[in-house]
């Protein structure tokens, strides 16, 4: 399935083989993972793929006081998705089939200690629930967008980022472990061309949040929950919304 900017300067060509039934998704609640979300269940039920399960996974985080936001954004995306692709999916008239997105997992973890997160995914493979992993990571602004650049994740740069193969890991117990990423060579204006080409902007991209900062350490941004949910923060020092702003030309 290829996918490309109005433009054609950024294209991929999405494809799951169907060795692959039981697709563990991190969704963050932003844009790039919830369009992934939306683009798997397209090709899925394209490809006629009834017995493909997705098993999404948040973060249910609580460092330096953070609410567990990504775990209520990506719910919210979540149930957005599967709205937009079964209408009825809420209701409770399935006839005995099952949503495609079997299980959302949230994984809580108690500080940033990065070795609590890593085990999360092997154990996941171990158990048999997942078989591949997918990420909705994108490359960054090309390197001459100068205010896009303090503040980056570099991991994203060109040269340090990976492929936008399936690429095979470990094995643990008895699952092979394989990892997709298919955004990683391509930036954020390739998702917003995407959620135009395919009419994601009036209710898709409303539920996903980019923005990264609420209970900062030195003092509150957003007084209330309510707050929180309905703005962005909008400030230079946010990374995050002003990638968002740079490609979609909205918050
Ligand atoms: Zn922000």
């Amino acid at each position: 399935m290829k996918l490309e900017t109005y433009d054609k300067t950024q294209s991929i060509d999405f494809f799951l083989p169907e060795r692959f039934n039981k697709i563990g998704l991190n969704v963050s609640g932003g844009l790039d993972s919830a369009f992934l979300l939306w683009l798997i269940i397209k090709f899925l039920k394209d490809n006629n793929r009834t017995d493909t399960e997705i098993v999404v996974v948040t973060i249910g985080q609580n460092d330096y006081g953070k609410r567990h936001w990504n775990s209520i954004v990506s719910a919210k995306v979540i149930d957005k998705v599967l709205r937009m692709h079964d209408p009825n999916v809420n209701n409770g008239h399935l006839n005995g089939k099952q949503s495609i997105v079997s299980t959302h997992f949230t994984y809580y973890r108690t500080s940033q200690d990065k070795t609590q997160a890593n085990s999360m995914e092997p154990r996941l493979f171990d158990i048999g629930l997942i078989d591949i992993i997918m990420s909705g990571k994108t490359a960054n602004p090309p390197g001459d967008i100068d205010e896009l650049l303090d503040g980056r994740d570099i991991t994203r740069d060109l040269g340090n980022r990976g492929n936008d193969q399936i690429e095979y890991g470990k094995t643990y117990g008895k699952t092979k472990s394989a990892y997709y990423t298919p955004f990683v060579n391509v930036d954020k204006r390739f998702i917003a061309d995407q959620y135009k080409k395919f009419n994601l902007m009036d209710d898709l991209f409303p539920v996903t949040r980019s923005c990264e900062r609420l209970g900062e350490p030195e003092g509150k941004i957003f007084t209330t929950e309510e707050d929180f949910f309905a703005n962005s923060c909008k400030a230079e020092e946010c990374w995050w919304c002003k990638e968002r702003y740079w490609a979609f030309g909205r918050y």
